[in-house]
């Protein structure tokens, strides 16, 4: 059945050199790859995937002329409502001064000043940048207001562009509680998550030496808890610390960065991976790239049987990146990865890291989000690092950026 002539119902993407579906019932090995193969669209949904001979008709049809088409990319960690500039920041630490938590201070400064419109103009700015990367869904925070009103407003401007809204009014102390870190818990614990609950979906705490200890994340996870937002924590980013079990102990749906890992973090981690809601380890690179700290040993979680996403945690200070290209090479040239686990991790690792079904994977059903690569298979995204390989992406089966 065709609706109307301005929009087929079925679309057809032909040609394919190799397909990444994310699932070994369709394909070769975890990546599920299918050589030589098609994908049919219809209604913003995949509706058929497998070996190009075996397609069946459409009412539109796409050539990928031998080209790669992979899930779209799922980072599921960004702070992209924000304003100002810390590149002189990014300079001073390259040239020799270390990263600490306190620079948040200055994006707070700036974002407090800015207008909705420009919060709202700049992340619309980050989505379309990260669309254009191959990113079709892109999780992001609050955390640079920092007051009841300046969070619920960031909380109001992140859904507008995604609908995974995390409320992190638990990123930094805010300066007006320099003095009474207590006292800021005891605000974010009470009007500030019942004002900010119901314009997001998770709660998340800096569980970190210079933010906020054990006990006030507990407290900060709780409280969001309560009002119906699910748990996910920033952990063991600077130093080993409480993070991971904490994050493992509530059951949250992934702790992120994992830079500093105790053995007894990593056994936690694969334990957590065996639960029908596992805890996912997410592994942000271009922070540590961008801060000059040593690199996560993927290869100890992986090998350990932890589940691995990759995310861009692109934000103003600490990594001002949007490309799961680039985390994958890192990945790959420093994590220990393979390029195959690294595109796992970008794509179904950080649909898992969410709690998606939905997105992540290309199996009949899925979201018909994905993105056609000027290459012919996957490895490339590692293999030409900085190089843009991104020729079209598809968003719920609207093409969204390129063209094919
Ligand atoms: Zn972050």
């Amino acid at each position: 059945m065709n609706p109307t002539p301005e929009a087929p119902g079925t679309i057809l993407i032909d040609g394919i050199g190799t397909l990444i579906t994310n699932d070994p019932a369709l394909g070769r090995g975890p990546l599920g790859e299918i050589p030589e193969a098609a994908l049919v669209l219809e209604e913003g949904r995949v509706a058929w995937a497998g070996p190009r001979v075996q397609a069946p008709d459409a009412d539109a049809r796409v050539e990928a002329a031998g080209r790669c088409v992979i899930p779209g990319f799922v980072d599921s960690h960004s702070h992209i409502v924000f304003a100002g500039d810390r590149s002189r920041e990014f300079a001073a630490r390259m040239s020799g001064t270390p990263y600490t938590a306190g620079g948040i201070h200055t994006t707070v400064a700036a974002t407090r000043e800015a207008s909705d419109a420009e919060l709202l103009s700049n992340a619309r700015t980050l989505v379309r940048e990260a669309r254009a990367q191959g990113t079709t869904t892109l999780e992001a925070k609050s955390g640079y207001g920092l007051t009841v009103q300046d969070e619920a407003r960031a909380l109001s401007v992140a859904g507008r562009v995604t609908d995974e809204v995390t409320f992190m009014g638990a990123h930094l102390v805010a300066p007006e509680y320099a003095d009474d870190p207590e006292g800021y818990v005891d605000l974010l614990t009470g009007p500030m998550v019942e004002t900010c609950a119901p314009l997001a979906r998770w709660v998340d705490v800096f569980c970190e030496r210079g933010a906020f200890d054990e006990q006030a994340a507990r407290r900060i996870l709780a409280a969001g808890a309560e009002h119906g937002l699910l748990p996910r924590v920033h952990g063991n980013q600077l130093g080993e610390g409480p993070g991971v079990s904490l994050a493992v102990e509530v059951g949250a749906a992934s702790v992120d960065h994992c830079t500093y890992l105790a053995d007894s973090d990593v056994d936690a981690l694969a334990q957590a991976a065996r639960r029908p809601e596992p805890t996912v380890a997410t592994l942000l690179p271009g922070v540590d790239f961008s801060t000059r700290q040593p690199y996560p040993d993927a290869r100890r979680l992986v090998d350990a049987g932890a589940a691995v996403a990759l995310a861009s945690d692109c934000n103003p200070g600490s990594c001002f990146t949007s490309s799961l290209a680039f985390c994958i090479a890192l990945a790959v040239r420093d994590m220990g990865l393979t390029p195959d686990e690294a595109v796992w991790a970008a794509t179904a690792g950080g649909a898992r890291a969410l709690r998606r079904d939905d997105v992540g994977h290309l199996a009949p059903g899925a979201r018909a989000d994905l993105t056609l690569l000027e290459a012919p298979n996957h490895l490339y995204l590692a293999y030409r690092p900085g190089v843009p390989q991104v020729a079209a992406v598809w968003k719920d089966g609207a093409l969204v950026s390129g063209r094919p």
